[in-house]
């Protein structure tokens, strides 16, 4: 067995899944006691990760697609609602600012962060968001303690080294009646089964983590929340061609949707009394 690493849970037992791409062999580790599943090696050497999504500059392609990431963006919207109707929101990995834009329109007293300057400097010009975008991450920027009502990590938790300690201080940021709202590719899911190292969610030069349910639930329980919310769905990801390889997804998305297999996990928590 190689030399894995221990497991957040503490265990080192792992089931192996080999992937190749060229160039580019790696591997899915998936712990035998969490379930908590990890790319290994791990994706970017641990000290320039910060560095690393500084210098993040594709962030114009989400404007080509703005409608659609404008549409997926009120997924969450509507669960959030359910909760509150209005109040702070912040968007933890927010990039250009789409999310945090519509839930403004949607009555929320909206901020983002994320590491990219240009990705916050694009927000900024093309959505007007101004002060509301802010570069850092959660740590650096050591907000006041239950300061936001709302926090969300909307597929942005899969790329922290520490998602446990990263938790945690979003759990002190939290107002104690607030939500956590975590949207995470579903590794455990059909699609993957499916595509392979072609699903979007692998993406082994970026997501540290591979999440299922057992594994989501594990990092929550651990950094003091409890899951009030879930939901499986399908993830944006998946373009329809007018194909026969497009013929095949739209087969697979509709067997995907009506047996709740979809590979996009959706989840709200609170802090656990
Ligand atoms: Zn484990």
């Amino acid at each position: 067995m190689p030399d894995f690493p221990i497991c957040l849970c503490g265990a080192n037992k792992y089931r192996v899944h080999n992937y190749k791409t060229p160039g580019n062999d790696f591997s899915v580790i998936i712990c035998g006691a969490c379930s908590l599943a990890r790319t290994w090696p791990q994706p970017i050497d641990l000290p320039s990760i910060d560095d690393f999504y500084k210098s993040q500059t594709s962030h114009q392609a989400k404007f080509d697609e703005l409608p659609l990431r404008q549409s997926f963006s009120h997924r969450p919207l509507e669960i959030i609602k359910k909760y509150f109707s209005a109040g702070s929101l912040l968007d933890v990995g927010c990039s250009a600012g789409v999310f945090v834009a519509e839930a403004k329109k949607y009555g929320f007293d909206a901020r983002g962060i994320d590491l990219s300057e240009s990705a916050i400097e694009l927000g900024r010009h093309n959505f007007g968001l101004g002060e509301a975008l802010t570069v850092g991450s959660l740590k650096s920027l050591a907000l006041p303690a239950e300061s936001f009502e709302v926090i969300t990590y909307l597929h942005c938790l899969e790329h922290i080294v520490d998602p446990i300690g990263e938790l945690s201080e979003a759990k002190r940021v939290l107002s104690d009646q607030g939500i956590l709202v975590l949207e995470l590719p579903r590794f455990f899911s059909l699609w993957r089964f499916l595509l392979g190292v072609r699903w979007y969610g692998m993406s082994p030069t970026q997501h540290i983590w591979q999440f299922g349910w057992r594994g989501a639930v594990f990092i929550l329980e651990r950094s003091g929340f409890e899951v009030i919310y879930a939901k499986k769905g399908l993830s944006m990801y998946h373009k329809i061609t007018a194909d026969f390889s497009g013929l095949v997804k739209l087969l697979i998305y509709a067997f995907a949707w009506l047996s709740k297999t979809g590979d996009n996990l959706f989840i709200v928590a609170r802090k656990k009394k």
